[in-house]
Formats: structure tokens, sequence, C-alpha cells
């Protein structure tokens, strides 16, 4: 037997089986409490793409109230220092239940864990406790026309000036910028022959002079995402994210956080859940049932795929392969639980219904549907990133 044999490298792809703590069980029924009282409330609406469209800041800052904001970030910036186990069993029964969780879902998932890591301290004494309050909202401003996929390729410059940066270039996609307070821009400050090198990340504010803020609208005629124009915007040096030139190596790492969360399956869940109780109604047929059954079988498989991640990412590994197959097999199945739904029950989609009804909410996780594969990186890139992955392995 070859030594290769007997001591095999990990492989890349490696998905260990994980079971939640014990501290999960009683969170999950805590949360589950809080979402019925907001069902009475009216908040909740079971919608699907809750992630992305459910805008609702006081919903925000009621869950943070109870600590579910900003939930792995260190007591002493105003998180609860929970770990990322504990953040997935609340981010999964929001997302299931359809809960209006887009406000801060930017700022929890990536400009709070960013900002902890590459921020100064003054950066975390600044942001953090908004973060944490559900009161402190932030975009994601990396993409530009021509440089999506190819984002090292952006154009965006920042040019030095006496007490900080001048910011011009325009992004693309601006999920919230319209109604967001933070954005953390990727933009060029140095130039290399190594495209790579001389990006920096910075916080810019999202009403400062020179910062014009155009509509793209999706399908469904929605306004959530933005062509984000800065015309010389003046950033402060203090409002670098981490080291100048650093913005591609900041960027990258991010990625796992990204792309292998419960937000690469269950966009399309509340539709599930929706069809059951159409189901209900009537009397199912075999067929039908087996159908949802497939799919549960799916969703189940890629949640445990999904965990894995997360639980690599708790343990501060870089999970970066196995969170591209995640997203890659998460967001398909997204699609394909539409299309598996209409086959199963053939209701013509229809926005004009009444809101929350099956027909709407068909319509509305349809509209959406482009998007599931596109946003966060498409799944022509992420398989080339599997690729590249098992070839160096
Ligand atoms: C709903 C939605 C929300 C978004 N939110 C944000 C946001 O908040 N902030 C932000 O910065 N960006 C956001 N984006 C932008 C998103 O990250 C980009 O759309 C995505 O990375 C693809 O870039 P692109 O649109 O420029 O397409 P392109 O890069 O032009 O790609 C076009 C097509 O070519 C394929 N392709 C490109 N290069 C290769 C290659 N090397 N090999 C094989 N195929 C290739 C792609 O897979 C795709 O099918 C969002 C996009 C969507 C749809």
């Amino acid at each position: 037997m070859s030594p290769s044999v007997l001591s095999p490298t990990p492989s890349p792809i490696a998905f260990p089986d994980v079971a939640l703590p014990e501290s999960a069980r009683g969170l999950r029924h805590e949360v589950r409490a809080f979402l019925e009282e907001e069902r009475a409330l009216g908040t909740v609406l079971g919608r699907p793409d809750s992630w992305l469209a459910g805008w609702d800041p006081g919903f925000s800052r009621r869950l943070a109230e109870r600590g579910w904001v900003g939930m792995a970030l260190p007591v002493e910036y105003g998180g609860a220092g929970r770990g990322f186990l504990d953040r997935y069993v609340v981010i999964e029964e929001l997302l299931a239940a359809g809960a209006p969780v887009s406000a801060h879902w930017v700022s929890d998932r990536q400009a709070g864990p960013s900002i902890l890591r590459h921020g100064t301290e003054e950066q975390r004494r600044f942001f953090l406790p908004g973060i944490a309050a559900g009161q402190c909202f932030f975009s994601i401003g990396m993409s530009e026309k021509g440089s999506g996929s190819d984002l090292a390729s952006v154009a965006t410059r920042a040019e030095r000036t006496a007490d900080g940066w001048r910011l011009t270039g325009t992004k693309m996609w601006t999920g919230g910028a319209h109604v967001n307070d933070y954005a953390i821009v990727l933009a060029r400050t140095d130039d290399t022959d190594d495209k790579h090198a001389g990006l920096s990340q910075f916080l810019v504010d999202l009403r400062a002079p020179g910062v014009r803020i155009e509509p793209i609208r999706l399908m469904s005629g929605e306004h959530r995402f933005n062509a984000c124009h800065f015309e010389g915007v003046d950033v402060p040096d203090g409002m670098v994210l981490g080291r100048r030139g650093d913005g591609w190596q900041q960027v990258t790492g991010e990625l796992a956080f990204e792309r292998s969360g419960p937000e690469r399956y269950l966009s399309t869940f509340p539709l599930l859940v929706s069809l059951l109780r159409e189901l209900e109604r009537g009397s199912a047929t075999a067929a039908q049932l087996t159908e949802v059954g497939i799919l549960t079988a799916r969703l189940h498989s890629v949640r445990r795929l999904s965990l894995a991640v997360a639980a690599s990412l708790d343990a501060g590994a870089s999970p970066d392969i196995q969170a591209a197959l995640v997203k890659d097999l998460g967001t398909r199945l997204e699609g394909t639980l539409v299309d598996t739904v209409r086959g199963i029950l053939p209701t013509p989609a229809d926005p004009h219904a009444t809101p929350g009804s099956h027909p709407e909410l068909l319509a509305f996780a349809l509209l959406h549907s482009p998007g599931y594969t596109l946003r966060g990186g498409t799944n022509e890139i992420l398989r080339g990133i599997i690729t590249r992955g098992l070839e160096q392995h």
C-alpha cells in the first residue's frame, strides 16, 4: 500500500456530519414562539425570498432585542457571543417562515463579521453595536457593469486626497442602497500588473454628498436594487476597511460565509409550505405526496451539507469549495422547488391575487427565480472553483 493511501490528504469536499448543540433545541422553540407573536401582528407573511425582499426595520429591531442579530459578534461589541451553529438555527427558522429579514441581512451575515475581522478598533466600536441592535444596515457594493464574475476588473477608483479618499465609479445591483445606511465598496486604489492587487474596501455612508442612487427594478416591478453612482465621494481615512491593497483577499475570504448559509436553499421554501396547505384542503394523491417527499429529501441533504460548512466556519476553517458546492446545489434546488410545486398543483400564478394566497406566492417566487443562481456568484463560476479545488487536490 502506498503512503498516500495510508495517510490521504483530507478531501476538499469533505462534509463532516454535524449534530446541532443542545442549546439549539431550546433556541429553535424560542424563535418559533417569537414568530407566532409576529404572525399575530401581521409582520410575518410567509413570502419567498424574504432575505432579499422582506424589508422591515421594526422587525429587525425586535429580533435584535432578543439577541438574534449579530449573534456571533462578541458581547463587548453588543453581540450575543454565540456560535455560528446557534445563528444557523435562528436564521433557518426565520427563512423557513418567510420572515422579513432583509433590512439587517447583509450587516448580520457579512458587514459585521468583516468589520470584526478586518476593521480597526474604532470601526468596531462605531459600527458593531448598531449592527447588533438592528439599527445599522449595510449594502454590498462589489459588482459593476462588466465586473460581476470578473470582479477583480472593477473600474471604481479611490484617489488619495489630503485627509482621505475620493471615490468615483458606479456599482450595479447594490441591494437596498436606497434604504440602507452604509455600503462596503470595493475600489481600485493602486495600479499594478496583478489585477488582484491594488484593491481596497471602503465603508461608505450612503447619504454622503456625491452618492446618487438609481433604481434597477425587478421583473415584478419591485425596487430592491440600484445602480449606485459615486460621483467624487469623499471618504475619510478612518473608513478604509482593512489594509490598503488587501481588498481582494478580504472579499474572497468572506465568500464561504456568503455562499453556504440556509438562504442558498430556503429562498423558495415558503412556497412548499403554501403548497402543503393547499394539499391539506383537498385530498392529495399518492403521486403528489411522492413529489413532495422527493423535494423534502433533497432539501434535507443540502441542509446537512450547509450545516457542515457552518461547523467548519465555527472551527475557524475556510471551506470555500464546500461552500461553492452548497450554493450550486442549493440555488438549483430553489428553482426546482418552484417548478415542482407548479407541476404538483397547476394553479396559475397571479401577482394580483390576494397577498399571501398560493397563486400570489407562486408568482412572486417565479418572478424572483432568475436571480437564485446568479446572486453571490453564478453557478458556472462556482463550478470553476470546485473544479480547480478538485484538480489541486
Ligand atoms: C438578484 C441579484 C442580487 C444581487 N445583489 C448584489 C449586491 O447586493 N451587490 C453586488 O455587488 N452585486 C450583486 N449582484 C450581482 C451579482 O453578484 C452578479 O450578477 C454576478 O456575480 C454575475 O455577474 P454579471 O451579472 O456581471 O454577469 P457576467 O459576469 O457578465 O456573466 C454572464 C454569464 O456568463 C457566465 N460567465 C462569466 N464568466 C464565466 C467564466 N469564466 N466561465 C463560465 N461562465 C462564465 C456567467 O455564469 C453568466 O451566466 C446581484 C445580482 C442579482 C441577480
